[in-house]
């Protein structure tokens, strides 16, 4: 009979997930004691944005480099709305967390036998880790490393979790669809630690996987954990734009290595609104754009990357560069780039404490579905993936020192019926599109909660339980929490900006 109760269930395949299970087989007790974890994800294990991050991990290396700089870096970025405590602790973390990885076989750029690190927006330091510009993929692949050979881990692909209740045993019961046949299954565990990355899917224009649809928000939500600081939404200020689209990520690494933000004049701009020019936070450069391609009647502006040296550029940015030829065919170490801002990253999410524990005993978040205190109002370059890895450490260390295994089957139980609903997804992604983006306004976000709780309200049952239907319902979840909570922000912080504030 296949096995459905676990010691640990891990949701999520990327860096949140896999380094918190990494970190969780290399304990004592995992060894000793038998302790039985499922891994679940909903496509196969490396369709994560993980795999898609390009420009690195930040950590503390050089000797110019210290501890408080990189403190500083991440306060000023996030708007001071950052939990002081937690980010010195996630930073002080860093340096041994990027020797974890190194003694798992990452692969990372090196120069004359020493760590080539780089800088990028918001670092007043070179600190970012990275190989090439597909860093995540080298994460990726080294966590993924070995996991086959390991009989206690069962993995799961294509197995979407669709909703979750605790018993009174606190053993927490789990509704999972197949995303290939729909079969509905169930699986339980005492600790179900959730990694289900971002939130990309509730915009219409997003870097992000199509796997990011808000599922662990929405089910930490009907659990009763916290969500915090939802409504800070990273956006991008440089995705490519191509055809009135635009999703493909083009990394702040470059105007580390010296590109220039400029208008359609071939005017440089962004020293006009910032003085830190175009390494000044993401927030600041994404207004900025938007203000510039205002002012040209313009849907993007120029990232001139031909002042990269052409070197240099070759060798750190082989991908992008790959990109740009294959959709623009342009080679931007001669041509400069068109650009605007996109949807990016998840700042909020499921509130934890400093090991990764939600308020619900036993429900643990990482990665970018968790809200640290680590980003604050806004997240520095780089430092997702350095707050994924540590936390898994935290997490890991939580759950092994004070927990006792192995836990006994539960008894049967009877879930709630689902009252999923038929929901237009891009509905949702057009008013959140056009009222909870880089600029938002009084009178917008109102409109936009009282449409999507009307949708909410009025739309049919769905006589199905399919990967779409259970996604929407999702998206809608997350999108009134997100709404809500903009609307309930008493000043412009960060990522978020009301007009109505200013
Ligand atoms: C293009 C791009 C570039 C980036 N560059 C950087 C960078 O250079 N440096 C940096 O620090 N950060 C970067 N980021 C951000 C960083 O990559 C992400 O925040 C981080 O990888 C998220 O990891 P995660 O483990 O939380 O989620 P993900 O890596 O997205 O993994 C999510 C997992 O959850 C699973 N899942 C989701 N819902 C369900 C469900 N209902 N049931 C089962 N499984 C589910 C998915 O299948 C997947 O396995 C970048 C992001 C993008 C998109």
């Amino acid at each position: 009979m296949k096995e459905t109760h676990f010691d640990i269930i891990i949701v999520g395949s990327g860096v949140g997930g896999l380094s918190t299970l990494r970190y969780i087989t290399e304990s004592e007790i995992f060894k000793s004691k038998n302790v039985k974890i499922a891994l679940i994800s909903k496509s196969d294990l490396n369709i994560t944005n993980t795999d898609w991050a390009q420009g690195g991990i930040a950590a503390v290396k050089s000797i110019q480099d210290n501890f408080e700089k990189h403190i500083e870096d991440t306060i000023i970025a996030g708007a001071h709305e950052n939990d002081a405590y937690v980010v010195r602790k996630v930073i002080a973390s860093g340096p041994s967390i990027m020797n974890d990885l190194i003694r798992w076989k990452i692969h990372l750029d090196k120069i004359d036998d020493e760590f080539d690190l780089v800088k990028e927006g918001g670092h007043s330091e070179a600190r970012i880790w990275h190989w090439k510009d597909q860093t995540g993929h080298a994460l990726q692949n080294c966590l993924l490393n070995d996991l086959n050979n390991q009989p206690e881990i069962k993995i799961f692909e294509h197995i979407c979790i669709v909703q979750c209740q605790k018993d009174k045993e606190d053993v927490f019961h789990i509704q999972s669809i197949s995303t290939k046949n729909e079969d509905l299954s169930e699986f339980t565990a005492p600790i179900l630690i959730l990694a289900t990355g971002g939130i990309g899917c509730l915009y219409e224009k997003t870097t992000n996987q199509y796997i990011s649809t808000c599922d662990g928000i929405a089910i930490a939500n009907q659990l009763g954990a916290t969500i915090q600081d939802f409504s800070y939404v990273q956006f991008h200020p440089t995705g490519l734009y191509h055809e009135g689209q635009v999703s493909f990520l083009i990394s702040e690494a470059l105007r580390g290595a010296g590109a220039e933000l400029k208008n359609k004049y071939m005017e440089s701009f962004m020293s006009g609104y910032d003085k830190r020019g175009s390494l000044a936070p993401r927030d600041v450069v994404s207004r900025a754009i938007l203000a510039e391609m205002q002012k040209t009647s313009e849907p993007f502006v120029f990232l001139d990357t031909t002042l990269i040296p052409e070197d240099y550029f070759h060798t750190h940015f082989p991908f992008i560069i790959a990109h740009c030829k294959k959709k623009l065919n342009i080679d931007p170490s001669q041509n400069p780039i068109p650009v605007a801002p996109v949807q990016h990253y998840s700042c909020g999410g499921i509130k934890v404490d400093e090991h990764g524990e939600t308020n619900i005993p036993g429900l643990f978040a990482v990665g970018e579905v968790a809200c640290t205190g680590l980003h604050g109002a806004n997240r520095l370059a780089s430092n997702s993936l350095l707050e994924a890895v540590v936390f898994g450490k935290f997490i890991s260390e939580k759950i092994t020192k004070n927990y006792s295994y192995p836990t006994n089957k539960p008894k049967p139980f009877i879930f709630d019926a689902m009252k999923l609903k038929n929901l237009n997804r891009t509905k949702i992604q057009a008013l959140m599109s056009k009222y909870a983006s880089v600029v938002r306004s009084n009178e917008g976000m109102r409109m936009c909660l009282k449409e999507l709780l009307e949708m909410q309200s009025s739309s049919t049952i769905s006589e199905s339980v399919n990967l779409e239907v259970v996604e929407n319902n999702n998206l809608l979840q997350a999108a009134i929490i997100l709404i809500k909570d903009a609307i309930n922000k008493p000043s412009n912080k960060g990522t978020h900006y009301n007009v109505d504030l200013a």
